[in-house]
């Protein structure tokens, strides 16, 4: 990967360009509508991905739910698809307006990724994913797996050992890691996990339990996702799963769509023209809300609006969309120092796959403190009785900051939705935390409690 080498002039120029990057820089919290979001139809003429390749993703988990109700009993109700619940959060619409001393018109509701089965993060969806597919395929080619199969049989001796001769690799700030351990353990496949400094300890531990190989590094992401493609590269038995570019991972993401269509529907709630949807996603590199936002576009095109959250210490989908630089450039390049609370979402060079495929579709991208993070985690707590991790909440300020911030108004004006905002329907995407230990919530817990009082 080659960086481009900025001098000090050009970042100049760029501040001059985009004057929000003052206060990006400043960490300030901002809230920045994409000028490039454009027209649903206009923007997918600039992509070949596409419904067959969600509808492909959406019947390989199918082929897979029978194994996944075997040997993990959680998703049996569900018959082994691994899917999230979607509650009302008056409680915490009602304090938001409070706390921010302004409206927010529709209706807020939260989709609980956190309490996805299996691994308790969004990352249950696209890590799960493709290490479904490469298991598939890898079956498939030596002849031991037909898909009209009944894919429960892998959960034997000779699948595992089979799969004993495969490693899989990855490198992941936490969550990536632990569904992909998970999984491939699960399977039977060596795996191997390259941890950023961020990584909580229990995250490592949990996977250790699993026989997972743990690698760690003091620095951050980016450098973990570059070690755990160098391992692979040497050993061709070894898969490595990129986070930075893959399209299985973002398809992965990409299934929610349609489920959570049916979910809305079962509430009575139907997205159209005069009900919009707007969905505030945390971000990180880019593919799990990526992912999430297409699979959404696709569906309900340009009746929904998806904005990406991101710590003021690392906007980097924010920085890369905005400057049009993608992975080209990182939030180091600014001096801002890529250290966050929420350690699921410390990226600070953006996917550039993400960033290019999405930056018509990308309505656009807010920043929230660490503090507020915390604020909100012990707020939510109370009010609604529910428990996240650090990086879940950042989604959740999005709708208030929508109807507060001079450029969330300019939004809804400039689309024309001012009259149906009443209807209007906002999700914030609670990405993960029901499997933190209690001690380590806990302590999270009081931290926003002191912060609130
Ligand atoms: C990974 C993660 C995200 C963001 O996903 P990216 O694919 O990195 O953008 C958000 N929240 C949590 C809790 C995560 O673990």
């Amino acid at each position: 990967m080659e960086n481009i080498n900025f001098n000090d002039k050009r970042i100049r120029e760029l501040i001059k360009t985009h004057p929000l990057l003052n206060e990006i820089i400043l960490t300030k919290e901002v809230f920045w509508p994409n000028p490039k979001y454009s027209s649903f139809q206009e923007a997918m003429k600039k992509i070949s991905i596409g419904d067959k390749d969600v509808e492909a993703a959406e019947e390989r988990l199918k082929r897979f739910a029978p194994y996944i109700a075997k040997c993990f009993p959680e998703t049996a109700k569900a018959n082994g698809i691994i899917e999230s619940p979607i509650v009302r959060i008056p409680n915490i619409h009602k304090r938001l307006e409070e706390i921010f001393d302004n409206k927010i018109l529709g209706s807020l509701l939260l989709k609980c990724d956190s309490h996805l089965p299996i691994s308790g993060s969004i990352k249950a969806r696209g890590g799960i994913y493709e290490v479904l597919k490469h298991a598939e395929e890898l079956a498939i080619k030596n002849n031991m797996l037909n898909i009209e199969d009944d894919y429960s049989i892998l959960d034997s001796n000779i699948f595992r050992s089979f799969y004993s001769n495969y490693s899989i690799a990855v490198g992941s700030t936490g969550n990536l890691g632990l569904s992909i351990g998970i999984i491939g353990a699960q399977l039977g496949f060596k795996v191997y996990v390259h941890m950023s400094g961020d990584a909580k300890e229990w995250k490592k531990n949990l996977l250790r339990s699993k026989g997972v190989t743990v690698i760690e590094y003091d620095s951050d992401y980016s450098r973990a996702v570059e070690e755990g493609r160098r391992q692979a590269q040497s050993d061709p038995k070894m898969y490595f799963i990129d986070d930075e570019n893959s399209l299985d991972l973002f398809l992965g993401y990409t299934v929610v769509a349609s489920r959570l269509k049916i979910q809305l529907k079962e509430m009575d709630i139907i997205v159209d023209e005069n009900r919009p949807l707007f969905v505030y996603l945390p971000c990180g590199v880019g593919g799990g809300p990526g992912g999430v936002a297409f699979g959404l576009k696709l569906l309900f095109g340009d009746n929904v609006h998806c904005f990406f959250a991101e710590p003021t210490h690392s906007p980097c989908m924010l920085i890369g969309l905005m400057t049009g630089l993608h992975d080209k450039i990182c939030v180091q390049d600014f001096g801002i120092d890529n250290i966050t609370a929420a350690d699921g979402l410390a990226v600070g060079r953006p996917s550039a796959f993400i960033g290019k495929t999405l930056e018509n579709l990308i309505s656009g991208c807010f920043t929230v403190e660490d503090d507020n993070l915390y604020k909100l985690l012990s707020t939510l707590a109370d009010r609604e009785d529910i428990y996240l991790e650090p990086s879940a909440l950042a989604g959740i300020p999005g709708a208030v900051k929508l109807f507060k911030d001079k450029l969330g108004r300019k939004y809804i004006k400039d689309n024309n939705l001012e009259d149906k905002m009443k209807n209007a329907v906002h999700i914030p995407w609670a990405t993960g935390g029901s499997m933190v230990p209690r001690d380590v919530i806990e302590e999270y817990y009081n931290r926003g409690l002191r912060l609130n009082k």
